[in-house]
């Protein structure tokens, strides 16, 4: 199967659609936690009561946090132009369903997806554990194999390799893992280049 043949298509989101920039300071700064320090290990440090409203307060800013991520280089591009083309887009995260669905639609690509075709840590077993994969093999009607799953990590290559998937690599300039991958592109931009 050539990579332009491939109608399927399953994205990691942290680190392959999205850098992360979490506001950390920003979060210190609300909960009044010194800059050299770990923000949950203070956290742990405190009086119950506290403790229990700065975590509350946290859970309540997820929303905006989560829109602190920033797309990856090509991203945008690359997911618009195979949502033109028709293909299958899905996404799969060991990130919470909710919070990726707001970061698709924070960086413009939640249009893109369909909710069902969106997986958090609570609807698949997280990967490496190909169950995700398979799900959504099963849900558009193909055999795994058609699948291609694009992620920047080992998780994402090793859960594609046991669910059978084609796997590319992003967004690392050197192949750690060369042996469970079959395209390893600099980033979704250079990807998007070789589909042109
Ligand atoms: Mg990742």
């Amino acid at each position: 199967m050539k990579l332009h043949e491939v109608r399927h298509w399953v994205f990691d989101m942290d680190g392959t659609l999205t850098i992360a920039v979490h506001d950390f300071e920003a979060i210190r700064r609300a909960l009044e936690i010194p800059l050299e320090e770990d923000i949950l290990d203070h956290l742990a440090g405190l009086p119950l009561h506290e403790a229990a409203a700065k975590h509350a307060w946290l859970l309540e800013h997820e929303r905006e946090l989560a829109c602190a991520s920033r797309p990856a280089p090509g991203a945008v591009e690359l997911v618009r132009e195979l949502h033109a083309r028709g293909v299958q887009l899905g996404l799969l995260t060991r990130n919470a369903r909710e919070l990726a669905q707001v970061t698709l639609d924070c960086i413009g690509l939640g249009e893109c997806f369909s909710g069902g075709d969106v997986l958090g840590r609570d609807e698949a077993t997280p990967k490496p554990h190909p169950g995700g994969l398979l799900h959504l093999a099963q849900r558009w009607g193909v055999a795994p194999q058609r699948l291609v799953m694009v992620g920047d990590f080992r998780f994402d290559l090793e859960c594609a390799r046991a669910a059978g998937a084609k796997t590319v690599l992003v967004n690392q300039p050197e192949n750690l893992w060369p042996e469970l991958t079959d395209w390893h592109a600099r980033d979704c931009g250079e990807l998007l280049q070789w589909l042109s």
